[in-house]
């Protein structure tokens, strides 16, 4: 486990679950079971670890916060600790044999005295055998349990037990928060101003800024607008040149296509003269060029023609093919005259 070890941490991006679990640590009065609901990305599983190593924490600190290195904060940032049990999905579903199994080793003696701490993860995946044991447990807890249940839909849990337990909504991560995060990396600013539209996970964003590889496509999608529009480069040959190279699967095609489709909303937004709201903010020069030499229809076919592509990357097409084909459709665009 990596992410939020502390609550001073969570305070930053999740101000209110921040107070609401420092409350009732301070008051000595948490609740045995906790529904964190809220998009993916909100840092809803750091913040579940942070509670359990809180709870378990040998030496908490006097402002409340775990200590981070006592042997049970150790273990359970490393996911090692017996009182600790996380349910993940087994493929699409959590079956009952997952919750009945949680329930053994909870009940086995090889587990350490002290508090036990369950932890399913998109909960909204049980079936409805897992539901009614898990509804069971919940019924009739073993003392000095707790149940942290998280979800991005609690609407899609069964309210029976939704009502036995106490609900904390985490809020989308603002994005200008993940771009101070970047900036205090060192991250350049153009990264720093692009990749919070890409991700509000600060360390799926971090971990972008890490990326050689995926650094490379942003800096490829800017030189490629760079030479839209001009007579001596050709953006289709440059774009052939390193394509095989750099959009090596799924991941990375749709990482490059939404780079692209942010920067012809930029272009998009500066022809209609909403300057503030350009994404590579760096590049404002070029995307004013840009939008100067064609027309509002052929960016806004070519915006449609994209999230096209984007759509149908999940089925087998011939991705090459596609590409090579919407950079040059791109590129023709744009009148060729600077
Ligand atoms: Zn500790």
């Amino acid at each position: 486990m990596n992410g939020i070890s502390r609550f001073k941490t969570l305070e930053t991006f999740q101000p209110q679950a921040a107070r609401i679990l420092k409350n009732g640590i301070t008051g000595n009065r948490l609740s045995h079971a906790y529904i964190f609901e809220g998009p993916m990305g909100t840092h809803k599983l750091s913040t579940a670890y942070l509670l359990a190593q809180r709870i378990l924490c040998l030496n908490p600190q006097t402002d409340d916060e775990p200590c981070g290195v006592c042997q049970n904060c150790i273990r359970i940032q490393h996911g090692t600790h017996p009182n600790v049990f996380l349910v993940k999905a087994d493929g699409e579903q959590i079956k009952k044999e997952q919750i009945k199994s949680l329930i053994v080793e909870f009940a086995r003696m090889s587990v350490e005295k002290g508090s036990r701490i369950y932890i399913i993860d998109e909960a909204e995946r049980m079936n409805q055998d897992a539901s009614n044991t898990l509804l069971k447990q919940m019924e009739e807890p073993l003392a000095d349990i707790y149940a942290i249940l998280l979800t991005t839909n609690s609407n899609a849990l069964l309210k029976t037990i939704v009502s036995r337990a106490q609900p904390i909504h985490f809020k989308p991560i603002d994005r200008s928060v993940i771009k101070e995060g970047l900036m205090a990396l060192k991250v350049n600013e153009l990264a720093a101003n692009v990749i919070p539209e890409y991700t509000n996970n600060l360390e799926e964003a971090q971990k972008i800024a890490d990326s050689k590889e995926l650094m490379g496509i942003l800096e490829l999608v800017v030189e490629l607008y760079k030479i839209a529009g001009k007579k001596e480069a050709s953006m289709t040959l440059r774009f052939k040149e390193t394509a095989d190279r750099v959009l090596t699967n799924v991941a990375t095609m749709d990482y490059f296509l939404m780079l692209v489709i942010l920067y012809q909303k930029d272009i998009l937004n500066a022809k209609l003269y909403h300057f503030d709201q350009l994404v590579y903010k760096t590049e404002r020069q070029q995307i004013e060029t840009l939008s100067k030499s064609t027309s509002q229809n052929t960016i806004q076919s070519m915006l449609e023609k994209m999230l096209a592509l984007k759509a149908k990357l999940r089925y087998n097409i011939n991705y090459a093919l596609a590409f090579d084909l919407l950079i040059a459709q791109l590129e023709r665009g744009f009148y060729r005259g600077t």
